[in-house]
C-alpha cells in the first residue's frame, strides 16, 4: 500500500501544536492510503518537545526527530526528507498557514497529472505585514532573474514531492540547502497548485527579518554567480571613469583649463569612489569564500538527539 508522509518542522510552537496535530490527523484519516506525520523539533525551548513526545506516545503514525539545538527551518525540513521512507511527502508549516485540508487535493493532483512535484503557489497571504509581502514579492522576482534555474514565483516550501525527488534530494552533498530552489533544480514534472495562504493560528513568526535576509542571501549565493559578474562590471565602470578623468586632467594641464592645486575635492571623491568599488568587490568575493569555507568544513547540517517511532532500518545519518 502507498504511503504519504507530512513533514512538519517545529520551533517553539506550543501555542499551535495540539490544534495543528488534530487538524492534520483529521484530514489524514480520510485518506485510504498509509499516512504518517514526521515532526522535527528544531531545538525548541518551550513545551513543544514534551507535547510532541506525548502525541507520538498515543499515535504510532507520528514520528518525531529531536535536534540537539536550533539548526533552522531548512535543516529541519532536510532532516524530515532524509528520514522519510514514504512514496510522497508534503512539507508544511505547523502554524496552519498551509491548510492541511488541501492535502487530499494536492495528492490527487500529483496522481492525476503524474507529477513528481506539486508546488503550492500563494494566491493571497493573509495576516502578513505589507512589508513581508512586498519584500517576499521582490525577493522571488529578483532571485528568478539572478538564478541559473527558473523558480516558480510566490512559492514557499509547502509542496508535495515524490520518492524520486526525495532520493535525488538525498544525494545532494551541499550543506547550505535552499530547499525550494534545489527541488526546482532537481527537475522532473512539476506542477503548480494555487491556494490562499492563511494567517498564523497563534504565536509569533519564527522567521524574523534577520533569518529572512539570511535565507534570501543563501538563495542568491548558492544559485547565482551574477554578483561576481556584477562586481567585475562595477570594476570596469570605475576603470572607465578613471580613464575619462585621466584624459580630462592631462588635457587640462596641456590646454591650461585646469588648475591642479585646487583639485582637493576631486581627489577625495575619486579616492572614496574607488575605495568603495574595491570594498564592494572584495565583499562579494568574501561571501563566496565564506560559502567555500562552510562547505569545505563539511559539518553535518543538523545533529539528531533522539528519534521516536522510527524503524531501526531507516538510518539517515547523512
Ligand atoms: N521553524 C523551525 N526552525 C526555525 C524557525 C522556524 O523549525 O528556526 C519552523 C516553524 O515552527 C514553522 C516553520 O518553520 O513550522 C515556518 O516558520 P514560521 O511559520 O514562523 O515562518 P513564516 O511562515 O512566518 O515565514
Ligand atoms: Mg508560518
Amino acid at each position: 500500500m502507498k504511503k504519504i508522509a507530512i513533514i512538519i518542522p517545529c520551533y517553539n510552537e506550543e501555542l499551535v501544536l495540539n490544534d495543528s496535530y488534530q487538524r492534520t490527523h483529521q484530514v489524514l484519516s480520510t485518506l485510504d492510503i498509509c499516512t504518517e506525520i514526521i515532526y522535527i523539533n528544531d531545538g525548541s525551548s518551550d513545551q513543544t518537545p514534551a507535547m510532541l513526545d506525548q502525541i507520538a506516545a498515543t499515535d504510532p503514525t507520528v514520528k518525531v526527530i529531536h535536534f540537539s539545538r536550533n539548526f533552522g527551518h531548512q535543516p529541519a525540513v532536510t532532516a524530515g526528507i532524509h528520514h522519510c521512507d514514504a512514496d510522497w511527502a508534503i512539507i508544511m508549516d505547523v502554524d496552519m498557514q498551509d491548510p492541511p485540508e488541501l492535502i487530499p487535493e494536492i495528492l490527487a493532483k500529483a496522481i492525476e497529472e503524474q507529477a513528481h512535484v506539486v508546488y503550492c503557489v500563494r494566491k493571497t497571504r493573509d495576516g502578513e505585514s505589507w512589508f513581508k509581502r512586498l519584500t517576499a514579492k521582490m525577493f522571488y522576482r529578483t532571485i528568478n532573474r539572478m538564478s541559473e534555474v527558473a523558480f516558480p514565483l510566490d512559492t514557499g516550501d509547502f509542496r508535495l514531492i515524490d520518492r524520486k525527488v526525495m532520493d535525488a534530494f538525498g544525494s545532494l552533498k551541499e550543506r547550505g540547502k535552499y530547499i525550494r530552489g534545489l527541488i526546482s533544480w532537481i527537475g522532473f514534472k512539476q506542477v503548480p497548485f494555487h491556494y490562499n495562504r492563511a494567517a498564523r493560528l497563534a504565536g509569533e513568526t519564527k522567521y524574523p527579518l534577520r533569518k529572512m535576509i539570511s535565507l534570501a542571501s543563501k538563495a542568491m549565493l548558492y544559485f547565482s554567480k551574477k554578483p561576481l559578474y556584477l562586481s567585475i562590471n562595477l570594476g570596469f565602470f570605475a576603470f572607465l571613469i578613471g580613464i575619462i578623468l585621466a584624459v580630462w586632467s592631462i588635457m587640462g594641464k596641456v590646454l591650461g583649463y585646469s588648475n591642479a592645486e585646487s583639485g582637493w575635492t576631486s581627489i577625495i571623491i575619486i579616492v572614496i569612489f574607488f575605495g568603495g568599488v574595491q570594498l564592494v568587490t572584495i565583499g562579494v568575493l568574501g561571501q563566496y569564500i565564506g560559502i567555500l569555507f562552510d562547505e569545505v568544513k563539511a559539518r553535518p547540517e543538523y545533529i539528531v538527539e533522539s528519534k521516536t517511532n522510527f524503524d531501526e532500518k531507516i538510518d539517515a545519518s547523512k
